[in-house]
């Protein structure tokens, strides 16, 4: 499980936001600023355009899309960004393999990069094996 997801995030480049602000960029819209010495470690860097500063830079991994559909039967699964197409399929499945779900993924986890399980909105026989 999860496997077309992860090829999905590796396509969706790892951004960074900043905790102070809530800027969100990629790593070339940083800003270069200079410190005086008196705070950080005098040597400056890239930082927040906003802030000026690195210290609240995160990575994190934009959501791909709103939604995604996670289809499944026995031993085989399909993430897929299409509602109608996720039931497609799942009527197939449920045709040749006798079970079927779909759990629809809302919530994302930006520091995983994952889709967190949502709630169960097809299904047909029993629970996949
Ligand atoms: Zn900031």
């Amino acid at each position: 499980m999860g496997r077309r997801v992860s090829n999905l995030i590796l396509r969706n480049k790892k951004m960074v936001k900043c905790n102070n602000c809530g800027w969100k960029g990629i790593e070339q819209n940083l800003e270069i600023f200079f410190e005086d010495g008196e705070y950080g470690d005098g040597y400056g860097g890239k930082g927040c355009p906003k802030c000026k500063t690195d210290e609240y830079l995160m990575d994190f991994y934009p959501k791909p899309c709103d939604t995604m559909y996670h289809v499944f039967t026995d031993n085989k699964d399909e993430y897929i960004v299409d509602k109608k197409e996720a039931i497609k399929l799942a009527k197939e499945w449920g045709k040749d393999y006798g079970c079927s779900r779909i759990y629809e993924q809302k919530e994302w986890n930006e520091d995983e990069g994952v889709f967190e399980d949502g709630d169960c909105v097809f299904s047909i026989g029993n629970f996949p094996m």
